[in-house]
């Protein structure tokens, strides 16, 4: 399990390993440092969305996590917009949780911000340290994944570290199953149903 399952949610800290690489690296800096800015917020929310906690748990989680949020505040500045993504305030429109394309093409983070696709948007240096942090420790497998991320080819250096991380390579370093991954809940959805096979 996660070492990094501070805010003992259990909605999350359950299902924590079975997150996507930019989902992980969303909840490792909330539980650092309580706080997500706009588009981290959304883009979690809503995969938060994706696998099935209604407005009322999200809520929930997310007022745990902004533990250093006054009550207040936590109403004022981001309940509103959390049940906006859940389409029970402003125009009611139901968001989906968003796809990979989405988040690699789409409101790309400034500095300061984390949010997005981390095999586009980290540094080779700092994609492998994240890799390594992972559980990534073979080398050819790094150089796979980065040279992946390196010629643009986000999702599929996604899937491959899903399949690295997951066992699922053959001898001949092939790949047995899985298809290229397009959306973080469908990751998640992949991940959670291994382990019951
Ligand atoms: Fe997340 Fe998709 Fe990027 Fe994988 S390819 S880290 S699921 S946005």
């Amino acid at each position: 399990t996660s070492n990094y399952s501070v805010i003992n949610n259990p909605i999350a800290d359950n299902l924590v390993d079975h997150f996507p690489l930019c989902m992980q690296h969303l909840y490792q800096n909330l539980c650092e440092n309580h706080h997500l800015k706009h588009y981290a917020r959304i883009q979690f929310n809503l995969f938060l969305k994706g696998i099935g906690l209604t407005v009322e748990e999200s809520l929930a989680f997310w007022k745990k996590s902004f533990s250093k949020v006054d009550e207040d505040k936590f109403q004022k500045d981001y309940a509103y917009n959390i049940r906006h993504n859940y389409g029970v305030e402003g125009k009611r429109q139901d968001y989906k949780p968003l796809n990979c394309m989405s988040l690699i093409t789409k409101h790309r983070p400034n500095s300061g911000e984390i949010h997005g696709c981390p095999f586009r948007e980290f540094s080779q240096p700092n994609l492998r340290a994240k890799l390594v942090q992972m559980g990534v420790r073979n080398d050819e497998h790094i150089r796979e994944i980065l040279n992946l991320a390196e010629e643009e080819h986000y999702q599929v250096a996604c899937t491959k570290y899903f399949e690295i991380t997951k066992g699922l390579l053959d001898k001949n370093n092939d790949s047995i199953i899985i298809e290229t991954i397009e959306h973080p809940n469908e990751y998640l959805n992949a991940s959670v149903l291994l382990e019951k096979n």
